[in-house]
């Protein structure tokens, strides 16, 4: 069950002009720490004061700089690699959408055509195979049936209301609907994945009892709601979640974020 947003907000300035990847620095307003009830009834572990949100975009994106997501060439390739990608590496999604691409499947009507035993062979290498074809062909069903096929259509849809029909549909849940709406059609929602809840976990900033809403509500509620500051941030989330807050041994000495790491912080 989907917990209450118990996230609290501190004062942005919504109407920041954020805009990237142009000048970050001109453009970012950080203006309070974030409070010491962003979980009301929080756990004691919870850090008193923190950095804002913005302050580890900042970091992130002067370290790294921009990471270009979605790898993907199409809207439509996009939300096949969103599905694909559920437990599985992306060096294996990439050959599974290299199939696709190679037999001229990457459009809905050629998934919705393609019979299912022939779309799970090509797209063998994601693993799961069988599970991700019936995915896939249930977007498509849900594409033609509700939009007629046309993702402009679907993507014009309101955000909520579009992401209430996403997560109806077999075999999306939220972070591969967020990752839908963001990537795909410029929505702004946050995505959430393992990444992101380890880094904030690491850093006080989320304990294991919050939800995937609340940790979604936490950057929503204190970022302007600008997709392409999710999709940079959240890019820049996943880089140093592969390359440094490792599940077991993080790098923290060299991570971009270790000025903002608790002294307390579990690593
Ligand atoms: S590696 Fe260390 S400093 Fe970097 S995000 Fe993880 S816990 Fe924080």
């Amino acid at each position: 069950m989907t917990t209450p947003c118990t996230v609290a907000i501190f004062d942005l300035g919504m109407a920041s002009p954020f805009r990237l990847p142009k000048s970050v620095h001109e453009t970012v307003r950080v203006t309070k720490s974030v409070p010491d009830a962003i979980l009301a009834g929080g756990s004691a572990h919870f850090r008193k004061e923190a950095p804002p949100l913005e302050e580890y975009f900042r970091k992130l994106f002067d370290a790294h700089g921009p990471q270009h997501w979605w790898p993907g060439r199409s809207r439509f390739e996009i939300i096949i690699g969103a599905i694909l990608t559920q437990s599985t590496s992306w060096t294996n999604v990439e050959t599974a959408v290299r199939n696709l691409r190679a037999a001229r499947l990457l459009t809905p009507l050629a998934i919705e055509n393609i019979p299912l035993a022939k779309l799970a062979m090509l797209i063998r290498p994601s693993g799961y195979f069988r599970q991700k074809a019936k995915k896939l062909k249930t977007f498509t069903q849900f594409l033609f049936s509700a939009y007629g096929g046309s993702l402009t259509r679907m993507f014009r849809t309101p955000t909520p209301a579009l992401r209430d029909q996403l997560l109806s549909v077999h075999g999306i849940g939220p972070e591969t609907a967020d990752s839908i709406l963001l990537y795909a059609g410029e929505h702004s929602v946050f995505v959430i994945d393992a990444y992101t809840r380890r880094i904030l976990e690491r850093h006080g900033l989320a304990t294991p009892a919050h939800s995937y809403e609340d940790l979604r509500s936490l950057f929503e509620s204190n970022l302007p709601r600008d997709p392409q500051l999710f999709n940079e941030f959240h890019a820049l989330i996943v880089r140093t979640g592969k390359h440094y807050c490792r599940k077991t041994s993080p790098a923290c000495t060299a991570c971009p974020l270790s000025a903002f790491l608790p002294q307390s912080a579990t690593r």
